[in-house]
């Protein structure tokens, strides 16, 4: 179990800034995932968090001691680290109790020790069953479980997960993040999971950093980072997301063309100052006539039925188009024209950076 500490960490590959300037604290006992796009620096911080590479600025600190730095790096070994990847990296010839054992053996631990420590991490994963079996009488989640349990054994202060559940299928996977978040309540290590998955990182986490070009956009809660992104980006990578061209119209309005559409403004815009709005298409509500204030008129450009909802996309003049995710029993018809109205207090407004 440790704090972690990571300062103004930089990593740069000749002129490329892979990791511009990281900021992040990790409390004893959470479970942070950084989460964003592919080459938006999460591997980088991974391989600088176990010691495989060494930063360009800043250090990275585990309980007050520098585990990083351009001068220093403690290696991988002597980190109190495990590590767990995408593919699952079990040995073959080896059963699951001699693959999750190994790292015990090294250490050399008295028999009885090892025994009792192999039972708890096969039983933590719930694979106390399954000792005695080879990995190819496994299901791909059963072998991750494996690689898990064998990270979990040798009980390091740190757990890296870096992708894991990416090579499974989607009803497993889903399953898995669930069975991550069990198994941290139930150890409370101090985790780091790397993932391009928005929704493994909305279970699994407590605390989640959005990265992009290698900078941290927001650090904060899955609700905070859904319900009150920082910018855009974060918006429209976090859940599906409506982004409307527009200006600042005033203090807490925008304007699309020279319609005014009250909103919460995110980040303080001069009147005039272009601007995006942003809205969640499960936010959007089709209304009728008489409705008055934040209305659009539209026209149905497509209708799919999802089950549980129906995407919608409405095309709203100059703007471009809207998706509403509205109930099922709703069947707007392309070429229909409707009228949607965007509460106030889920449009987000953001001013555009300036140049
Ligand atoms: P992610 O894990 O978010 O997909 P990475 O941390 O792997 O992103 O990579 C961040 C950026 O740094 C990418 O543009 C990648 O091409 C670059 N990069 C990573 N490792 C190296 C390397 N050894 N040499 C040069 N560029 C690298």
């Amino acid at each position: 179990m440790s704090d972690i500490d990571i300062r103004q960490l930089s990593k740069s590959y000749g002129a490329y800034h892979a990791l511009r300037s990281i900021d992040l604290r990790i409390p004893n006992g959470t479970l942070l995932a950084l989460l964003g796009p592919s080459g938006c620096g999460k591997s980088t911080t991974l391989q600088l968090l176990a010691g495989f590479d060494t930063p360009t600025g800043g250090e990275i600190r585990a309980d007050g001691e520098v585990l990083s730095s351009p001068q220093r790096v403690i290696p991988p070994e002597r980190r109190g680290i495990s590590l767990v990847f995408q593919n699952y990296a079990v040995w073959p010839h080896k059963t699951v109790a001699e693959n999750v054992a190994f790292g015990l053996q090294l250490r050399k631990l008295p028999r009885a020790e090892l025994d009792a420590r192999l039972a708890r991490a096969l039983d933590t994963v719930r694979l106390g069953a399954l000792g005695d079996r080879y990995p190819f009488e496994l299901s791909g989640g059963q072998q991750q479980r494996v690689a898990l349990a064998r990270a979990l054994a040798v009980e390091p202060r740190i757990l890296l997960l870096d992708e894991p559940l990416s090579n499974l299928d989607a009803h497993l996977r889903e399953e898995m993040r669930f069975e991550i978040r069990r198994v941290h309540d139930e150890l409370g290590i101090t985790t780091v999971y790397v993932t391009h998955d928005q929704g493994e990182a909305l279970v699994t986490a407590d605390q989640v950093a959005v990265m992009k070009g290698g900078i941290v956009q927001q650090l904060g809660t899955p609700e905070q980072i859904f319900e009150q992104p920082a910018n855009a980006f974060v918006a429209s990578f976090i859940g599906s997301n409506n982004e409307i061209a527009g200006t600042i119209g005033g203090p807490g309005s925008f304007l699309l063309g020279a319609q005014p559409i009250a909103g919460v403004e995110r980040a303080s815009g001069t009147t005039g100052q272009q601007a995006v709005l942003c809205i969640r298409p499960s936010r959007v509500e089709l209304c009728d006539a008489r409705a008055t204030g934040n209305v659009l008129d539209g026209v149905v450009k497509r209708s799919a039925y999802l089950g549980e909802y129906r995407d919608v996309l409405i095309e709203i003049g100059e703007a471009g188009t809207l998706r509403a995710f509205v109930a099922p029993d709703r069947r707007p018809q392309p070429g229909e024209r409707v009228r949607v109205r965007l509460p106030p207090e889920h449009c987000q407004i953001f001013p555009a950076p300036r140049d």
